[in-house]
């Protein structure tokens, strides 16, 4: 969704969610058009109704809800045509730029939208007038329906998209291994679950290690109640912060202690349009993330440091120090601080822009447990498991 705020008769009036397609009508009553002031802002301008009006495109929060739905059908149509897509393309229709949600690297005359729910009359009709205008001369619609009586005018192609959960809850039942030797500091710490449908969960007990329960078993609960309520786990986080009261951390209130484990976040730097093949990774972040984890290694071993890392699950690595036992452990904010800048340019600067403190809220994936946009477990090779998702083709009356 995007969002738009005018102004009338000099007062602003509440930003309201508003659709692509309104996107391009509100474009199109434009008296005046002028220049943008900040790079999340799509266009703005004068109309005969208001002074000005601008709209915002959808931010990160709102675009990141589906992504692991897209990710995943991309996966499945890159793999059924051979392709390479390009994700999140931006392109021009009418002037005004416009996202779609893929296009095949080499056939450019496809254009590929996923949608998260049932297509109707309307929608479809803009997605064709839309693709038409990008320059396409195919569309390729996957989504999780469409309305019954559907007229498909244009040259489309439609597909229903089948998500198979069932092998996740199965790798989380039978296979998933938490490495034994982190699990002492995992049960410290606040955990949190996105799911399917976009929202938070918060862990819903404290994952203390007992005579009677492991962390492992503690943690596997609250994701059988997950899919029990149909909501999957898409990604499972951590803590890295020692929390006085884990639960609340959800609500801000966790208390973070000094101690930290000692981690660092690896992230690609491959700007611009990432890139799906059938296994669903962007192979220019992954190339760019494993050269960095290579300097860094270096550097770390310079320095005389151990340690281990394991592949995050979408584009990069965290990387875990080990004291002379070879055991994980926590370190003060200071520390973290320190070495943040000691490898800067290799590792990720979670320093808060405001204090320049480290940030103790920050949130890593769980070892052992499977980023499900990918199906990649968070482990040190690239170990993954297989989704059965299916693309159904469905035909309309022309
Ligand atoms: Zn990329």
């Amino acid at each position: 969704m995007f969002r738009v705020v005018k102004i009338r008769d000099k007062v602003a009036q509440p930003s309201i969610p508003v659709y692509e397609h309104q996107v391009f009508a509100l474009y199109k009553e434009l008296i005046e058009e002028y220049p943008t002031k900040a790079p999340y802002e799509l266009f703005r301008g004068k109309t005969k109704k208001a002074e000005l009006v601008i709209v915002y495109k959808p931010n990160r929060k709102q675009r990141s809800r589906n992504s692991w739905y897209e990710n995943r059908a991309l996966m499945l149509l890159a793999k059924q045509n051979k392709w390479i897509i390009r994700k999140n393309v931006w392109t021009y229709k009418d002037g005004l730029p416009t996202e779609i949600d893929g296009q095949p690297i080499n056939h450019e005359e496809v254009v590929i939208e996923v949608k998260r729910q049932i297509i109707s009359q309307r929608s479809l009709d803009f997605l064709w007038e839309k693709a038409k205008a990008t320059g396409a001369e195919k569309l390729i619609i996957v989504a999780s329906g469409y309305k019954k009586t559907l007229k498909c005018r244009g040259n489309i192609e439609c597909y229903i998209f089948e998500e198979d959960h069932a092998t996740l809850q199965q790798y989380y039942t039978t296979e998933c291994e938490i490495p034994e030797e982190m699990t002492p500091f995992l049960s410290r710490r606040h955990h949190r679950f996105l799911l399917t449908n976009g929202h938070w969960f918060p862990q819903r007990r404290r994952y203390t290690i007992t005579a009677k329960w492991t962390y492992k078993q503690r943690l596997l609960r609250d994701i059988t109640h997950l899919f029990r309520r149909k909501i999957p786990p898409v990604k499972i986080y951590y803590s890295l912060s020692r929390m006085i009261n884990p639960l609340g951390e959800f609500q801000g209130k966790g208390y973070p202690t000094d101690l930290i484990m000692t981690a660092f976040d690896v992230d690609a730097a491959h700007i611009g349009e990432h890139l799906v093949n059938e296994k669903g990774i962007c192979p220019l972040c992954v190339k760019d993330s494993k050269e960095k984890l290579k300097r860094l290694e270096k550097r770390l071993s310079n320095l005389g440091y151990r340690f281990t890392y394991f592949f995050s699950g979408s584009k990069g690595y965290h990387v875990y120090l080990l004291n002379t036992d070879g055991n994980f452990y926590e370190s003060p904010p200071s520390f973290l601080k320190e070495m943040t800048l000691e490898l800067e340019g290799l590792v990720d600067n979670f320093l808060s822009k405001k204090t320049k403190l480290f940030d103790k809220h920050r949130i890593f994936k769980v070892p052992g447990t499977v980023d499900a946009s990918t199906g990649v477990i968070v482990s040190r090779n690239f170990k993954k498991i297989k989704f059965n998702d299916f693309l159904h083709p469905t035909s309309f009356k022309k």
